[in-house]
């Protein structure tokens, strides 16, 4: 054999052994699921709370993949939990607005079709993560807001969708909650991503006020290759278009943690506001940033006990 026929066969089979490799650290990272509490100005005793309530959301969620659930029954069940826990700024937790009411938006991400279902200025339901599931797998559109939502909602329980699991919380809660808005990107062992966003909005907002959170790109995303989700002063996020420009940044080419960084980086630099963001990619990397005092956060990579838990501070 000539000896450049010899040196092509070495390098192919390097090269097949680099892919063999590469595989196989593909398969080691999946699935993942990354959950934030928000980002914002925490009181230093309310962190660990927010902490547990993360870590406990992600236990929530990981256990709906290890059933043999999808990423989006997963990120469902992961944001249900932080709605329900009365702990978070989402569901039974929110933060009131001017008149006293839980008025809630959220929004569920399906990468692999490109889908989404968004609910705004919600007031009376406790889980508005199903809503918007319901509207984006059983309805022909994809957002629906304040009273006539409701309607929709109606529908839902009506057909069975989901069961009322108890009567929607509206007045405020004696205890402001620890944390501030909630989300989670699932990535699962087929690398389908979802992400969610769910929220009460900002402090003492006017009713009627919608921020990032059910807008798509800009309070969470989900591609074929990457989901985000994002926290913060919706009116700057939705600005800078957040979670779509973090996903981007990842399909040039860097990697998920640098991705985070730079999309604050950006939103920093373009608003001087506070945010944060989480990140996971089709092969399970993920990555977290946040200029705001604190973001807990909770990742599950592979199995349920390999949970970690950051407080992401700035
Ligand atoms: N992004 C949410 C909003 O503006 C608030 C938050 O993340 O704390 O409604």
């Amino acid at each position: 054999m000539n000896p450049d026929a010899l040196l092509f066969l070495f390098k192919d089979a390097i090269l097949d052994k680099h892919r063999i490799r590469i595989v196989e650290t593909v398969m080691t990272h999946l699935p993942i699921i990354i959950v934030h509490g928000g980002a914002g100005n925490w009181k230093d005793d309310r962190i660990p709370v927010g902490v547990e309530h993360v870590q406990n959301a992600a236990k929530s969620g990981f256990q709906a993949l290890a059933e043999g659930g999808s990423a989006i029954d997963a990120a469902e069940t992961c944001t249900m939990y932080m709605e329900s826990c009365g702990g978070l700024n989402a569901g039974k937790g929110a933060r009131p607005n001017q008149d006293g009411l839980l008025e809630l938006d959220a929004m569920i991400v399906d990468g692999k079709n490109l889908q989404f279902g968004s609910v705004a200025a919600i007031i009376g339901i406790q889980n508005p993560i199903s809503l918007a599931r319901y509207i984006m797998e059983k309805t022909e559109y994809n957002f629906f807001a304040g009273e006539n939502a409701k309607r929709v909602y109606e529908m839902m329980i009506k057909e069975g969708f989901r069961k009322e699991i108890e009567k929607g919380v509206v007045k405020a809660p004696k205890i402001s909650p620890a944390g501030d808005t909630v989300g989670c990107v699932v990535v699962d062992e087929e690398g389908n991503i979802a992400a969610t966003s769910s929220t009460g909005g900002i402090s003492k907002k006017l009713p009627g006020r919608v921020g990032d959170s059910p807008i798509m790109g800009s309070g969470a995303y989900a591609n074929e290759t990457c989901g985000a989700t994002a926290t913060g002063y919706g009116e700057h996020i939705m600005r800078v278009v957040l979670s779509r420009m973090t996903v981007l940044y990842v399909e040039e080419g860097l990697d998920t943690q640098s991705a985070a960084q730079k999309g604050i980086d950006m939103f920093q630099n373009k608003t001087g506001s506070e945010a944060g963001i989480i990140v996971a990619d089709k092969n399970g990397h993920f990555g977290f940033a946040t200029n705001a005092k604190a973001m807990p956060t909770a990742i599950i990579q592979q199995k349920l006990s390999n949970l970690v838990t950051h407080t992401c501070l700035k």
